[in-house]
């Protein structure tokens, strides 16, 4: 019988890639808490028309990246390609705009996507999520843009652009959509076919087609920016004028318009130069027009999301952690001094200590070993001699230096010797 094998485009996040997992969270929670946002998780698949709506069907996702399928009950149910259409309808079914205030809104999750797998792109990824639901104002743009970068610059990382656009509001677009297309049509058969097929569907979305000769042919294009209503231009000034002021770098690519149709005025994605071909780590933009479109009252609204998979192969690249250690490392053997160590082994991690018991009942040259590649700080040794002087032998490791200590004065000792102790836990878990 063949193994079964986890399916294409998705994959385990292993013990020693979960630390960076635990360390993005941990930094960008702490973020997000002290900017005053707050988490939301809502389900991982909803009704299939939610995406429909809210995405658009002219779009990729939805036209061909959807994990779709009835259930037993014979409902059409869509693994969530994105979050923000589930936090939208929860902010209106749960009657989040009738509490008043502009709602600060975070989420983590996996998302589905039907795409071919390559580096920086699965069937199955994580997205880190934030949306300000019920105000229109440049501010909170910015406030959201700075958020993006305030968790990047915690995390360290470098070499990251900000690519700003507006892409102004539905009429604007109309009008640019006319002019993009009159210009493009005498082109028409020297684009590539996915081009080709958007010219009548999608054709914002020939803005970022990879290809070459279309690439060359846009460079004659009309400019999104020319189109823009003096409103709509004053406002991306705005923006531009707050993001200088936080001293937040930013290139204005007219070419950027973004996926999904939703948005409107401020677009941006955020990339590195460290991840070959699948660059973005960010992608957002404003959505004034979702919340009423979804059913709910007219609330104008921003949101970003961060691709995980590839903010961590960031991570990997530019600061690798060492693996994971442990403090004490406790080895015994014989009935009573088993029962000692796992009492002693308890005790110690109640005062905050990270201790691993050899837990194999092997015999002491094994625990030894095993003692030596778990990187403890200083192993615990019982055998029957110390638990019956209700002793335990001390052995640091770095220099092989052995003391005998009372179980009683055991705490008392190590915490004497905290110096030693918090110079590696600092090294290894910084
Ligand atoms: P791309 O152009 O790379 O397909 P997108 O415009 O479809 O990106 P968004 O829907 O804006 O992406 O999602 C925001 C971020 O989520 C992306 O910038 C990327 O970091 C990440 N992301 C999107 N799709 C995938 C995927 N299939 N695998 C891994 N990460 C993804
Ligand atoms: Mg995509």
């Amino acid at each position: 019988m063949g193994l079964i094998e986890a399916l294409r485009g998705t994959r385990d996040i292993l013990p020693d890639e979960v630390r960076y997992w635990q360390r993005v969270e941990a930094i960008a929670a702490a973020v997000l808490t002290r900017a005053a946002f707050t988490e939301i998780r809502t389900p991982i698949f909803e009704q299939t028309g939610l995406f429909e709506r809210s995405i658009g069907e002219a779009t990729d996702v939805v036209g061909k990246e959807m994990y779709t399928f009835k259930d037993r009950g014979d409902r059409s149910v869509t693994l969530r390609p994105e979050g923000t259409a589930g936090v939208v309808r929860a902010y209106i079914e749960q009657g989040l705009h009738a509490q008043g205030s502009i709602q600060r809104l975070w989420y983590l999750g996996p998302m589905f996507r039907y795409e071919r797998p390559q580096a920086g792109r699965q069937r199955q990824f994580h997205q880190l999520g934030v949306e300000i639901l019920g105000t229109a104002a440049a501010r909170a743009d910015v406030e959201a843009i700075a958020v993006a970068t305030d968790i990047l610059r915690q995390l360290g990382l470098q070499n990251l652009t900000l690519q700003l656009n507006s892409i102004g509001d539905k009429g604007d677009r109309q009008k640019y959509r006319e002019a993009l297309v009159a210009y493009l049509t005498p082109y028409r058969l020297e684009l590539d076919p996915d081009s080709q097929d958007r010219l009548a569907r999608n054709p914002l979305r020939i803005l970022d087609s990879k290809d070459a000769r279309t690439q060359e042919i846009l460079k004659g294009a009309p400019s999104m920016l020319d189109f823009l209503n003096p409103e709509a231009q004053v406002r991306f000034e705005r923006v531009q004028s707050l993001l200088t002021d936080l001293a937040i770098p930013y290139q204005i690519n007219p070419l950027l318009v973004r996926g999904l149709d939703y948005y409107s005025h401020t677009v941006f994605e955020i990339q590195s130069a460290d991840l070959g071909a699948q660059a973005t780590v960010i992608g957002g933009g404003r959505y004034d027009h979702l919340v009423a479109e979804l059913g709910g009252p007219e609330t104008p609204a921003i949101g970003w999301a961060m691709g995980l998979e590839r903010l961590i192969l960031l991570l990997k690249q530019l600061q690798p952690l060492p693996p994971a250690t442990v403090d004490f490392y406790v080895v015994s053997r014989g009935e009573f001094a088993e029962a000692q160590a796992m009492l002693l082994s308890q005790q110690l991690r109640q005062q905050g200590f990270t201790v691993e018991m050899d837990v194999s009942g092997s015999a002491f040259g094994k625990q030894f070993k095993r003692a030596d590649r778990s990187g403890a700080v200083a192993c615990l040794i019982l055998g029957d001699t110390e638990a019956e002087t209700r002793t335990v032998q001390v052995k640091w490791m770095a220099t092989g230096e052995q003391a005998a200590i009372a179980q009683s004065e055991l705490s008392a000792y190590l915490h004497q010797q905290q110096p030693a102790l918090k110079a590696t836990q600092t090294a290894d878990k910084g």
